[in-house]
């Protein structure tokens, strides 16, 4: 991104998939950009709408199990998502927006259902629903502090050669096999649920430095560190 333009955020499929809040993440991306002074210019994508190609940064949230199995649907049809991430788009998807990004997901019986194939994952449905705060260390080389979250959802993930764990998880249930979430290039998808980033300010940070290709400038992040602190003391097993 040329360093006079504007950051462009494309939220998808807001009417879908804003089941928990995601439009927190939205939110928290906006105000970290234009606290460096990067100007910002968000775009919200309904499901009837095409997805812009020339976006910096795609967010897709959470939901049910019908509307991720639309939203999948119109994602494949459309192709401007696969367009902007082979152009080297950066994108966050959260939970059910993770699950589409593989080749498969369960859907509202269990049933297989294609995803879109930008990860390679691969979702189906676990023995029970993964409910609670969820703990996770970030791999290291992300230079993001552990992740603090909730999570909700009954699918489990397994991840291919072609992606990394994004963490280990020490509290919760993640993909379901001792990580949580993954990445690829740009991309990043997490079971943290809903408004992960206003938890997780250094996640929102590595989007940015993903889609600007510089770090951007320390900022007084007393609030976000307080809250991830107690949400860490109230999680952790005590010693
Ligand atoms: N329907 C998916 C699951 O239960 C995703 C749920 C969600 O986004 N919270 O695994």
């Amino acid at each position: 991104m040329p360093s006079d333009s504007v950051l462009r955020l494309v939220w998808i499929y807001p009417d879908l998939l804003s089941t928990y809040g995601d439009q927190g993440n939205v939110l928290v991306l906006e105000q970290r950009a234009r606290r460096r002074g990067i100007p910002v210019e968000t775009v919200h994508v309904r499901s009837a709408d095409p997805v812009p190609e020339s976006g910096d940064i795609y967010l897709i949230g959470g939901g049910e199990d019908r509307p991720q199995i639309l939203a999948a649907q119109r994602l494949r049809r459309d192709g401007g998502l696969h367009r902007a991430i082979a152009r080297g788009a950066a994108m966050l998807a959260v939970c059910a927006g993770y699950q589409i990004m593989g080749s498969v997901f369960g859907g509202e019986e269990g049933q297989p259902v294609d995803g879109i194939g930008l990860l390679d994952i691969a979702s189906g449905r676990g023995a029970g629903r993964a409910v609670g705060e969820l703990v996770a260390e970030t791999d290291p080389a992300l230079g993001v502090p552990t992740l603090t979250g909730f999570e909700n959802h009954m699918g489990v993930t397994r991840l291919g050669p072609g992606v990394r764990p994004l963490s280990r998880t020490v509290v919760g249930t993640g993909n379901g096999d001792g990580t949580e979430g993954c990445y690829a290039g740009k991309v990043v998808g997490t079971y943290l649920h809903g408004p992960a980033l206003a938890r997780n300010p250094g996640l929102a940070d590595l989007l940015l430095t993903w889609a600007t290709g510089a770090q951007p400038a320390p900022i007084d992040d007393v609030w976000f560190e307080r809250l991830r602190q107690e949400r860490l003391a109230a999680t952790l097993p005590r010693a």
